[in-house]
């Protein structure tokens, strides 16, 4: 048996005026997504715990069949499994971002969360410097990573006594109270420490002329320590791999033993290399029993708030990623089970995650083993057959039956 996890990240969302009512699932040309809908089982996963953040981390989490609820505390420790960085189980990990902040008399707004996606050279040259001198404590680590992703280790500190707060939910907002928050200090301290060291540094000076945001300000947040979790194979038997361009993905697979596979041109936009994806995923599967398959690009077009972007990633995934797919299964010669869903919602309204329920499908080649809804895929028809998999994480159990 071959099985497939496709994520369409972000997907999910609200009735459109421009849309007539309809949502962007429902509008977008979506064949091979309805044909596994009408013919395999249709229905609504909770993949957001009560009471969690509606973080893809989350909800990933849940979708590969492992309940994040207790076990899950922030990205950071996910990041550091993906640039395969051992951590103690005491270390709390942070993303580490460099971000620029602009000022107008005393108030700071957060003008870039990814400081113009600075290049890594560039943006590791920074981190070397904040390592240098920033006030450190002891035991406090940095590494440097791709663009303005970056992390911060802090051995001791509880996940409990820090708040996270994602800079990308500040774009162009005030951030003063952020800075001074009480709650927040120990990571403000440091973010307020970086400003000299990276403000005069040459690497902004140049980013300067040259008309760029400065990556002027560090900013810590998704702290987070090591998920303790059994792999795939302990589980259920499985071997697999994940194609994605995200990080955390990568991090969830090796931390459930499953191989990070980089594909050339994985942007997590919509020029994203989709053939490469797929022909990834085709090679993943002459070796292994599973293949984690996600695309970014609906989830960006969201955060934007750009609704016909958005129609257009959720159509390139289906054709361009699970139409492929799809067809070449039987190659393998052997039968195959596919779970396709979104992760969150990301309504363009909010342009950030909500926590309901996402519609999901399990398709199955083996005939007559699952009834088929006879309903297309979209957020309303997932709703209205009554199938609520709560906690989503059981889709694991959906996908690959009993545990060992
Ligand atoms: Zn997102």
């Amino acid at each position: 048996m071959k099985y497939l996890l496709l994520i369409g990240d972000g997907m999910g969302d609200w009735p459109q005026a421009a849309l007539g009512g309809k949502t962007p699932l429902a509008a977008a040309e979506t064949g091979n997504l309805d044909f596994m809908a009408q013919n395999g089982t249709l229905g609504l996963a909770r993949t957001v715990p009560e009471g969690m953040p509606p973080g893809s981390d989350v909800a990933i989490m849940s979708l590969m069949g492992y309940n994040p609820q207790g076990i899950l505390t922030g990205r950071g420790p996910l990041e550091a499994a993906s640039m395969k960085i051992e951590t103690a189980p005491d270390e709390l990990v942070f993303r580490m971002n460099l971000v620029t902040l602009g000022h107008e008399g005393d108030s700071h707004y957060m003008r870039n969360h990814a400081a113009g996606n600075i290049p890594s050279e560039d943006a590791a040259e920074l981190v070397e410097a904040l390592a240098k001198e920033l006030p450190l404590t002891e035991g406090q680590r940095l590494f440097s990573g791709v663009s303005y992703r970056h992390l911060f280790t802090w051995p001791g500190m509880k996940p409990a006594d820090v708040p996270s707060i994602p800079p990308h939910d500040f774009r162009d907002q005030e951030v003063s109270h952020l800075l001074n928050d009480p709650a927040a200090k120990p990571l403000m301290d440091l973010a307020k420490a970086s400003w000299e060291i990276l403000g005069s540094h040459p690497v902004n000076r140049k980013r300067g002329a040259e008309g760029l945001p400065p990556a002027n300000s560090i900013w810590l947040w998704g702290p987070g320590l090591r998920p303790q979790v059994k792999t795939y194979q302990e589980r259920w038997g499985v071997t697999g791999a994940t194609v994605s361009a995200v990080d955390l993905i990568k991090g969830l697979g090796i931390l459930t033993g499953l191989e990070r596979i980089d594909v050339p041109g994985a942007t997590g936009w919509l020029d994203t290399n989709y053939e490469g994806k797929v022909k990834a995923t085709l090679e993943a599967l002459e070796k292994y029993d599973y293949v984690v398959v996600h695309i970014e690009a609906p989830d960006e077009c969201s955060h934007q708030g750009l609704l016909d972007m958005k129609l257009k990633a959720i159509s390139e995934f289906d054709s361009k990623v699970v139409g492929p797919l799809l067809s070449a299964m039987p190659r393998f010669g052997e039968e195959f089970r596919i779970l396709a869903a979104c992760d969150h919602f990301t309504p363009l309204e909010l342009k950030t995650h909500s926590a309901e329920p996402v519609p999901f499908i399990l398709y199955s080649s083996t005939v007559g083993e699952l009834k088929p809804s006879g309903l297309t895929y979209d957020e309303a028809n997932a709703a209205s057959t009554g199938v609520l998999v709560d906690p989503g994480a059981e889709l694991g159990h959906l996908l690959f039956g009993q545990e060992k």
